[in-house]
């Protein structure tokens, strides 16, 4: 079957291939017993959702199976809510139960909580099992499957408890895409779009041709658009592993004022892609008064957002409620609001903003 294979190379690192296509997940099982590390494996344990699993559970379970390995499955309920120390809790106690040992593996079959919570699961059963990816979300499939990062959330926040942990495979079935509504279809394409403000005029000018067609879910310009965007993931990475470098900080672009409109909205009135297209909307504003960003950067990728099904949020806050959420998210630096911020498409700067320049900002925002 066509399938585009992107090899992921992190330093310190071993290498591994993320497949993109329609129908890889079948082939699952076959690919992972040419790994050295899976030749003498012979338990794997799916962890899953109860949304995915009535879905693709079967399919996942089958590809393993016909592979020579025994295969156990564990579904917690969809949500954010199941990214939690003690869903955690009740994998690691099932993995006990069912006398998972070193040499088994961890598949994670589902959206970005799935591979969060079953990459940490992993990270730490027995100091540390093989964790394969096999998203199913538009959102996993450009973004939290490849990188490793992977964390529970507790009372005080998201992600605060987690490990660093590359997979050993990513297996991004494009097919199971069939299956997800507009609001998860439009989470990731903001995503997508980031990439590509970030990444290059190749990248960005080759989605604005292609918006409508990924919109439309044409399976050329999906397979092309994930790889595209894996690609881009996978060379921050590189470059930043374990975000110290200021590097992998791009990757929050948009997130700065998308953050806050998650939590002042209430979580859940808007899809994290929505806020996260509301973010980059502002933050290209900003940049044209603060790092000199051209004009028709803004024009262009707001027609670009509007064309993935992300428009301009009928919603708004006051500038001060929005500027103290915004202090309130772990990424402020002593007191002070830091954007990404594009000085054109392909090139962007860190910058810590000051309160008042932000909420003119946010006033002119506003309007
Ligand atoms: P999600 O995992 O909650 O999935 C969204 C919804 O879609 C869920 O209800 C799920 O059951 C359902 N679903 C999944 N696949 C489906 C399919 N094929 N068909 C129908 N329904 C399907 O959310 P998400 O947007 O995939 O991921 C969000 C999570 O990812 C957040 O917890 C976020 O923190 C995390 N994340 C992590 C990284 C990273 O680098 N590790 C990066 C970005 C986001
Ligand atoms: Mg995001």
């Amino acid at each position: 079957m066509p399938a585009t294979k992107v090899i992921v190379n992190i330093p310190g690192e071993e290498a591994y291939d993320v497949r993109i296509g329609g129908g890889v997940l079948a082939n699952l099982g076959a690919h992972l017993r040419k790994l050295p590390v899976f030749a003498e494996s012979d338990r794997a344990l799916v962890v899953t959702d109860e949304n995915v699993a009535p879905l693709y559970r079967a399919d996942a379970k089958e590809a393993l199976a016909q592979a020579g390995f025994r295969v156990s499955d564990i579904a917690v309920p969809a949500g954010e809510g199941s990214k939690s120390v003690e869903v955690a809790g009740e994998i690691w106690e099932a993995m006990a139960s069912l006398a998972l040992g070193r040499d088994c593996v961890v598949v994670a079959l589902g959206g970005g909580v799935v591979g969060d919570l079953a990459g940490f699961v992993a990270a730490t059963y027995m100091r540390g099992v093989p964790v394969v990816q096999v998203p199913t979300t538009l959102l996993s499939m450009v973004d939290s499957s490849v990188g490793g990062k992977t964390g529970v959330n507790l009372a005080a926040g998201k992600n605060l408890v987690g490990a660093f942990k590359q997979p050993a495979y990513v297996c991004a079935d494009t097919a199971t895409l069939a299956t997800l509504d507009e609001r998860e279809w439009a989470c990731g394409c903001a995503e997508i779009a980031k990439s590509a403000v970030i990444d290059s005029d190749d990248f960005f000018f080759w989605l604005v041709d292609a918006a409508g067609a990924l919109a439309a879910r044409d399976e050329v310009v999906v397979e092309e658009a994930i790889a595209r965007s894996v690609v881009f993931k996978a060379d921050v990475v590189a470059a930043d592993k374990s975000e110290s470098k200021g590097v992998r900080e791009c990757l929050n672009y948009g997130h700065t004022l998308g953050h806050a409109v998650e939590s002042l909205a209430g979580y859940g009135a808007f899809s994290h892609g929505a806020a996260v297209a509301e973010g980059m909307r502002f933050a290209a504003r900003m940049a044209v008064s603060l790092v000199d960003a051209p004009l028709d950067l803004v024009e262009t990728q707001d027609s670009l957002l509007d064309q993935l099904g992300l428009p301009a949020l009928d919603w708004s806050a006051e500038p001060e409620a929005m500027l103290e959420a915004m202090k309130r998210d772990k990424k402020a630096r002593r007191g002070q609001v830091r954007f990404v911020l594009p000085r054109d498409v392909g090139s962007w700067q860190l910058a810590d903003v000051d309160d008042a320049t932000i909420l003119d900002h946010l006033n002119a925002w506003a309007r």
